[in-house]
């Protein structure tokens, strides 16, 4: 499975740069992308083969950036269910309505996809520490990954980000430095101290790689409806890779021609206390502004102001998708249905997408006959304390 990586390309001038090198932003600012020599995967491997391979999303190897397989830095993940959600399906009138659980990933999120690429690609190329902002799970997801490479990881997080993400950074050997703030304020703080350590700064979109490990979710999907893509991918967007990366994997299966003409109309959710992509979708805008105050339960998408907004926002419109807001009561009413009719206890961001695909059915913008992947980013249980229950104790006398 021997890397196609040819370069590095920038989405809005044009540059090009080296992959053997370290890099960053572009010279302009913008993010850069990956990109793959698609006659030379072509050769290799085809939807036939990668039948063969190991569930895991190493299996797509020609079209993700490591060079030497020895530098993989794995904990199994990948290749995650895709499971029909049949009483939810029923209830709304809806054609087909299934779920890609990332809930069952390594570190519970679908953060582990970034950080296995992102890690392994880091040390590939000598990196030693990372560091980056983050509103928990990414943090979480690349501190197990750097512990397992040998890297140094320094991670900045809200005071008020979950808990259980911080604990899990600081049981891996990271060193984590919480602050009074938004994920934003992490991000100032860390531009103006990177200098002075040397660290590698791998905040969401500038470093290259984790857009390549999350783009394999796009790959898994259409791998797992059999080479079918489907009417709607519906996906809750923070900083966007997911989203980025999804669509660079469809265009990437376009271009390899394992799918045809039609791509799924992608939409992205997000919690109306933070909706800066909602907003510049409805201006039809091509970036997004900050979004001020920002405040939702979904922390992971909890992003006033995305660096790729513009690709994500071309992603919608490319694919005549869309952007929905749903409140914070609608993303607690569906994770509390999800858990109780399809027994799967989905994280807030995954309710969200629930939440906004079920409006998309009740306006009719998704019709009866389509099929809707929705992307559950992570686990419920990540968030132990985002539902509030009445509790029912045992009487004393101990008869119930
Ligand atoms: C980070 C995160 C998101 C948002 O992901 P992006 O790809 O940055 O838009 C969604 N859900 C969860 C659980 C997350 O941790
Ligand atoms: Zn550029």
């Amino acid at each position: 499975m021997k890397s196609s990586i040819t370069g590095l390309i920038c989405p809005k001038c044009h540059a090009h740069y080296d992959h053997r090198e370290l890099q960053g932003l572009c010279r302009c600012g913008s993010p850069l992308l990956v990109e793959y020599d698609l006659i030379s995967v072509g050769k290799k491997v085809n939807p036939d083969k990668l039948r063969h391979r190991p569930a895991t999303l190493w299996r797509y190897g020609e079209l993700l950036p490591v060079l030497d397989e020895s530098n993989i830095v794995s904990l199994g993940e990948g290749f995650t269910p895709l499971t029909l959600l049949p009483k939810i399906t029923a209830k709304y009138d809806f054609g087909n309505l299934l779920m890609k659980d990332e809930g069952v990933i390594p570190t519970g999120t679908f953060k582990a996809r970034g950080a296995a690429v992102g890690v392994s690609k880091a040390k590939e190329l000598g990196v030693t520490h990372v560091a980056m902002p983050t509103n928990g799970n990414a943090g979480a997801a690349w501190a197990v990954y750097a512990a397992r490479a040998g890297i140094s990881a320094h991670i900045l997080m809200p005071e008020d980000a979950p808990r259980i993400t911080r604990n899990e950074s600081i049981a891996a050997g990271a060193e984590v430095y919480l602050v009074q703030g938004l994920i934003s304020d992490c991000g100032k703080i860390l531009a103006r101290s990177i200098p002075a350590h040397g660290w590698y700064d791998v905040s969401t979109l500038k470093e290259p790689y984790r857009i390549e490990g999350k783009k394999t979710m796009g790959y898994e999907i259409v791998e797992q409806l059999g080479w079918q893509v489907p009417d709607v991918i519906a996906y809750p967007t923070g900083g966007g890779v997911g989203i980025i990366g999804i669509y660079k994997a469809l265009k990437e299966m376009q271009g390899l021609g394992w799918i045809g003409e039609k791509l799924p109309r992608l939409v992205a959710v997000q919690a109306s206390g933070c909706a800066p992509i909602v907003e510049a979708y409805r201006k039809k805008a091509k970036e997004s502004e900050f979004f001020p105050n920002s405040k939702t339960i979904a922390f992971g998408i909890n992003v006033p102001k995305a660096l790729g907004d513009f690709l994500v926002l071309e992603a919608l419109y490319e694919t005549g998708g869309c952007a929905v807001a749903v409140e914070d009561r609608e993303i607690l009413e569906s994770l509390a249905e999800l858990a109780s009719t399809e027994g799967a206890f989905v994280c807030p961001e995954g309710a969200a997408v629930l939440a906004a695909l079920k409006r998309l059915r009740a306006e009719n913008w998704l019709k009866a006959d389509e099929t809707a992947v929705l992307l559950n980013t992570g686990a419920g249980i990540k968030y132990p304390d985002t539902l509030q229950f009445k509790l029912n104790y045992c009487p004393v006398d101990g008869t119930i």
